[in-house]
């Protein structure tokens, strides 16, 4: 191909980043120059697992009109759960915050993302679910994760479940201005879920090395994370504390993979669980590629393999007694995801990727 004619994406990265166990006390000093005046707060998000919980808590510098909203991650983010979170950090603040900043998991980090860009862009967050459709930059947004997977803490999306679809506001302005990497704030992590985020970063490597969008450059990250995710589910001599280093840092580096290539098989139908019955991702994910044998035979594997270590049992017949009309849903919901199929399978996706196709993997679930 003539590489002149070719045009290569121009993704930005975070700026800034901190990591090392116990960074987040820094958290204080760095935010300090951005507060914009004492009437412009910074509105922190936190993760209501930590409610009660002062070994993180009373490290959270609060000052002049500062405020900290516990948010439940039971559910993952929706579009109305934004714009009503705008709407009251609107009404209850004298100037426009000086920043907002999560502290949690996935849905934790895309909530706080959606509304720094929601702060400064008007209408609904579901006006801006798509590609590169925000117009205003974000306010100044910090992103700190309690639980290692997602790479929600470097990507250039945030993932929102809307009125008719579930997709990320993906832009130039979604990523985080700031992250800090405390891997000692995953330490007391259930096992089950340390698992579930987890692996949602060994599919990130998956899909990301076995799609046709693959490039040195997500290649490079990918194979790190891959490696990574290795040393701390399988080969498993780890102690806590390098396994929860090394498992951050895979995040990282899996969330890089996929910003220049794509999530593939996975991710599509995890979608569509996830729009119907509000499976959450990790597991979503989870359930969905214990079937992806005939896709990722390796992978899946290995996979399978990893539960058995770590003892982990997945549901059972989620789809058991789902009508015709909720996999009609479903299977809307993941083909419309076209980017994901493009790289799972190449640019003729639609000649192998069918209703029926999906249809049947769904009823396996
Ligand atoms: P999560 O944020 O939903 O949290 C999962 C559970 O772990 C919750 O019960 C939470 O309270 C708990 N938890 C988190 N930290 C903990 C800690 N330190 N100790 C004890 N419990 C803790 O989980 P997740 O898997 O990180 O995130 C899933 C979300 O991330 C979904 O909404 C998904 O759509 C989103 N996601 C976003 C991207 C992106 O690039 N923006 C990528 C993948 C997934
Ligand atoms: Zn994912």
């Amino acid at each position: 191909m003539n590489t002149k004619l070719k045009s290569y994406r121009n993704f930005p990265m975070v700026p800034r980043v901190v990591f090392g166990r116990g960074s987040f006390n820094q958290l204080s000093e760095i935010i300090s120059p951005k507060r914009k005046s004492r009437k412009a707060p910074f509105i922190i998000l936190v993760d209501d697992v930590f409610k009660g919980n002062a070994w993180l808590t009373s490290r959270i510098p609060l000052s002049y009109d500062d405020r900290l909203i516990y948010i439940s991650a039971n559910e993952e983010p929706k579009t109305s759960q934004v714009d009503a979170l705008v709407e009251e950090i609107i009404l209850s603040t004298k100037e426009r915050p000086s920043g907002i900043i999560g502290i949690g998991g996935g849905t934790l980090l895309d909530l706080a993302k959606a509304v720094s860009i929601m702060l400064t862009n008007e209408g609904s967050a579901s006006d801006y679910q798509g590609w590169d459709l925000v117009k205003s930059p974000a306010i100044y947004h910090v992103g700190i994760p309690t639980i290692s997977g997602t790479g929600a803490e470097v990507s250039r999306t945030t993932v929102l479940t809307g009125p008719e679809k579930k997709l990320g506001i993906n832009s130039d302005f979604t990523p985080f201005d700031q992250v800090i990497l405390d891997p000692e704030l995953t330490k007391d992590v259930p096992t089950e879920q340390w698992f579930f985020t987890g692996m949602d970063c060994f599919i990130h490597c998956i899909e990301s090395l076995n799609g046709t969008y693959l490039n040195a450059f997500s290649e490079s990250y990918g194979e790190k994370a891959y490696e990574l995710c290795l040393e701390v589910f399988v080969v498993d001599k780890l102690t806590p504390e390098e396994a929860q280093d090394k498992l951050m840092m895979a995040s990282w580096h899996g969330g890089m993979s996929i910003a220049y290539s794509q999530v593939g098989v996975a991710h599509a139908l995890s979608y569509g669980l996830s729009y119907l019955l509000g499976t959450k991702h990790g597991i979503g994910n989870c359930i969905v590629f214990n079937h992806l044998e005939e896709f990722y035979p390796e992978g899946v594997k290995l996979f399978k393999d990893m539960m058995k270590l770590h003892n982990v049992e997945l549901p059972i017949g989620l789809c058991a007694n789902l009508e015709d009309h909720h996999f009609d849903t479903m299977i809307n919901v993941a083909l419309s995801l076209e980017p994901l199929w493009e790289n799972a399978i190449g640019k003729d996706w639609k000649k192998t990727i069918t209703p029926e196709r999906l249809k049947a993997l769904y009823k396996k679930i």
